[in-house]
């Protein structure tokens, strides 16, 4: 399964971050096979449509650190679910988790065609 992708469709970016909770783990087999299978159709299909308008899907590793690393200065730290606002410890960037795991993710995607 892919953990995180990044493609732009009809000019509007796209993202999904791994998801990984506590909610997810109570899902018994058949369901996650079903999300998965779910997921797999809707990539293939992102990557069909993407194709059709000259555009190309980049996917970015599942276990990419995205939350874990700052935008701002790379360096890495811990990040627990519950923290939702980042606070480097190296340059002192505070920003919003999801904003920085999504600029790491287009950094990572960019990193990835270039
Ligand atoms: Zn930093």
């Amino acid at each position: 399964m892919i953990g995180a992708l990044i493609g732009d469709i009809v000019g509007s970016r796209f993202e999904r971050h791994n998801i990984k909770t506590k909610e997810f783990e109570l899902f018994d087999d058949y369901c996650k096979a079903t999300l998965d299978n779910g997921y797999g159709m809707f990539v293939n299909m992102l990557g069909y449509k993407l194709s059709d308008r000259g555009k190309r899907l980049v996917k970015v590793d599942r276990w990419f650190p995205s939350s874990q690393i700052c935008s701002c200065c790379k360096s890495k730290q811990h990040m627990p679910l519950d923290v939702r606002t980042y606070e480097c410890a190296c340059c002192g960037c505070v920003i919003d988790r999801d904003l920085n795991a999504a600029i790491n993710i287009l950094n990572e995607g960019l990193r990835i065609i270039s």
